[in-house]
């Protein structure tokens, strides 16, 4: 069966419209995702660091970092191994500059919470 021309030009015309308005959609939500600015995640580290500081400290194991990594990945905020609602790195390492390495941090948009370590951890 052949479709008449007509028809065709309005499907066609449909799915131009179609992906018109998802492409403004996704890129809609990409300039609303932006980075803190640099003031902006200076002070959150350094709030951040102080209350670990005072807190003795405590960090998480490999686990807890995989599953708090496993939640920031499916999340709008996280864009290159960083949260760009607060500013700060989140990857799988142990290390120092790692906010999901930090057992008492939580997320920003309350999507993981702190884990609380009692003095054997
Ligand atoms: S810390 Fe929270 S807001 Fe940031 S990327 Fe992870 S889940 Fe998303």
């Amino acid at each position: 069966m052949k479709i008449p021309k007509k028809y065709k030009d309005k499907i066609k015309n449909k799915i131009k419209a179609k992906r018109k308005k998802k492409r403004e959609l996704s890129e809609a939500e990409h300039r609303e995702v932006k980075q803190p600015s640099p003031a902006k995640k200076l002070k959150n580290f350094a709030v951040s660091a102080i209350k670990h500081a005072v807190n003795g400290m405590p960090t998480c194991t490999q686990e807890e970092i995989d599953e708090r990594l496993a939640v920031c990945q499916g999340c709008k905020w996280f864009r290159g191994r960083k949260c760009y609602k607060c500013g700060c790195a989140c990857n799988n390492n142990k290390k120092f500059l790692n906010k999901l390495a930090w057992a008492d941090q939580e997320c920003p948009v309350g999507k993981w919470g702190k884990i609380e370590k009692d003095e054997t951890d």
